[in-house]
């Protein structure tokens, strides 16, 4: 797991760690019956209580 050096707004803790949601949560463009465009979402999350810090559309180029 992929680990940064951010701190966490509500524990102070500076251990993160990354997940992503479990499909199919993703990210589909807006108005889209087909969802055709559609990307995974990608969280950062303190690795001590859990708040999650960001979260980042996996495939941007996509939209
Ligand atoms: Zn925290």
């Amino acid at each position: 797991m992929e680990e940064k050096k951010i701190i966490c707004p509500v524990c102070g803790y500076d251990v993160m760690k990354s997940g992503r949601l479990n499909p199919p949560a993703f990210v589909v463009e807006m108005n889209s019956m087909l969802n055709l465009k559609r990307s995974e979402v990608l969280v950062t999350f303190c690795a001590k209580c859990g708040e999650i810090v960001s979260m980042k559309v996996a495939e941007p180029y996509k939209f």
